[in-house]
């Protein structure tokens, strides 16, 4: 079948099928590319697990310009124009509460980016954008007004984000929130702040809202929240615990975007530093980050995992005014890898360190000093796969 470009996609909209052909984390056999940029850390939420510092949530200042974002989009147009097997380029947006930036930018924005996809030969091209779901009505619908006004309602994901310690005092005003931006933009995803007070209360109120709002696609903010330095530490078994009634309840169409699967190729002969350079291309090949300065930077998960930057010590993978030397980028991020490994021990002996290494988890390990015991989430998803009780799903 040959697809119009941007065209809506012959599926309907509604049909939990399509939570698999949106999910940005499953692997994609290399036949999707995602850049991701952070443009805005104001937000009116006030998550207490965000992995924003209160600061940056008060910055209601833009940190690209309408220029450097253009730079940036300009450079990978060839990139992508290179890699025929593309099908789908997907501009991730990312931290703070994109309805907060003034509709002048916005505009602007929204211009460069449909430039941009007029320019690249992929047949799907959407942009993902994150907001609080703590906004009021008459502040949203302008916003969505002017989304609507660019894209096509397939070309659009919003993520709202819900603060687990919230959820109980505020659930009306989520679910009419959600329900006031799904009106417009269909394709919602929700994600799950959640901090060190995580409660059995607060899953079961959150399976309640998906279910209730029959959400397609889900997102447990936990991983990516490692990020979050100050945040006092959940330990690995109360998590696992929290997850496991979560899963228990959700409908089983549900996907979780805050899961990165292993590929399925862990053979015994293979050795963790094969895992880790199999990871390496496949992030290089498939999902960058671009900063407001116009250095590159690997992305280890999707949505909102920022700051493996200049905070991590990350050293940048290129720049936009140098060509992109994918051989060198992968050597860079392996690198990065390997010290990681080499430095924590635990991980030497641990069951599922193949698996672990060779998804965007081994990125945000924390370890608990006295323990020794890491809080990896990624573990859950690794004993769940090594039961047989979900497998990997893959992109057609
Ligand atoms: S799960 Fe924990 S111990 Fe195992 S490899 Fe990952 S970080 Fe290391």
């Amino acid at each position: 079948m040959i697809l119009e470009k941007n065209n809506d996609i012959d599926f309907d909209i509604d049909d939990p099928a399509i939570a698999r052909d949106r999910n940005i984390t499953i692997k994609v056999n290399g036949h999707r590319f995602r850049l991701f940029f952070e443009i805005t850390t104001a937000c009116f939420g006030n998550c207490n697990g965000c992995s924003l510092s209160s600061l940056s949530r008060k910055d209601s200042g833009t940190a690209m310009s309408i220029e450097n974002i253009k730079n940036a989009l300009d450079y990978f147009v060839p990139i992508i124009n290179s890699k025929k097997h593309l099908r789908t380029t997907i501009l991730n947006f990312g931290t703070g509460d994109y309805f907060l930036i003034d509709d002048k930018f916005l505009t602007e924005l929204f211009t460069v980016i449909n430039d941009f996809f007029s320019k690249i030969h992929t047949v799907r091209n959407g942009i993902t954008i994150p907001t609080s779901l703590f906004l009021s009505h008459d502040k949203m619908r302008p916003k969505l007004e002017l989304i609507s006004s660019f894209f096509k309602k397939t070309q659009v994901a919003v993520e709202g984000v819900i603060d687990a310690d919230k959820l109980e005092h505020h659930y009306d005003r989520y679910m009419s929130n959600y329900e006031m931006i799904s009106s417009y933009l269909p394709l919602f995803d929700v994600a799950l702040n959640i901090s060190s007070t995580l409660t059995d209360r607060q899953g079961e109120l959150f399976v309640k809202f998906l279910n209730e709002a029959n959400i397609l696609n889900f997102d447990l903010q936990y991983a990516i929240n490692n990020t979050n330095d100050y945040r006092v530490k959940i330990g690995r078994e109360r998590f696992e615990q929290f997850f496991e009634n979560v899963y228990k309840n959700i409908p089983n169409y549900l996907i979780d975007l805050s899961v990165s699967l292993p590929t399925a190729s862990h053979e015994d002969d293979t050795s963790i530093f094969d895992e880790i350079n199999k990871n390496a291309l496949e992030i290089v090949r498939e999902r960058l980050i671009i900063d407001p300065n116009g250095y590159i930077y690997p992305l280890a998960f999707g949505f909102g995992d920022i700051l493996l930057t200049q905070k991590y010590n990350f050293p940048p993978i290129g720049h936009i005014s140098k060509p992109f030397d994918e051989e060198e980028a992968q050597k860079i991020i392996a690198d990065y890898l390997k010290k990681i490994f080499v430095k924590n021990k635990v991980c030497h002996t641990c069951e599922f360190n193949k698996q672990c290494y060779g998804t965007g988890y081994a990125f945000y390990n924390k370890f608990n000093k006295t323990t020794s015991e890491c809080e990896n989430v990624g573990t859950f998803f690794f004993k769940k796969l090594k039961d047989g009780t979900i497998t990997i799903p893959v992109a057609s």
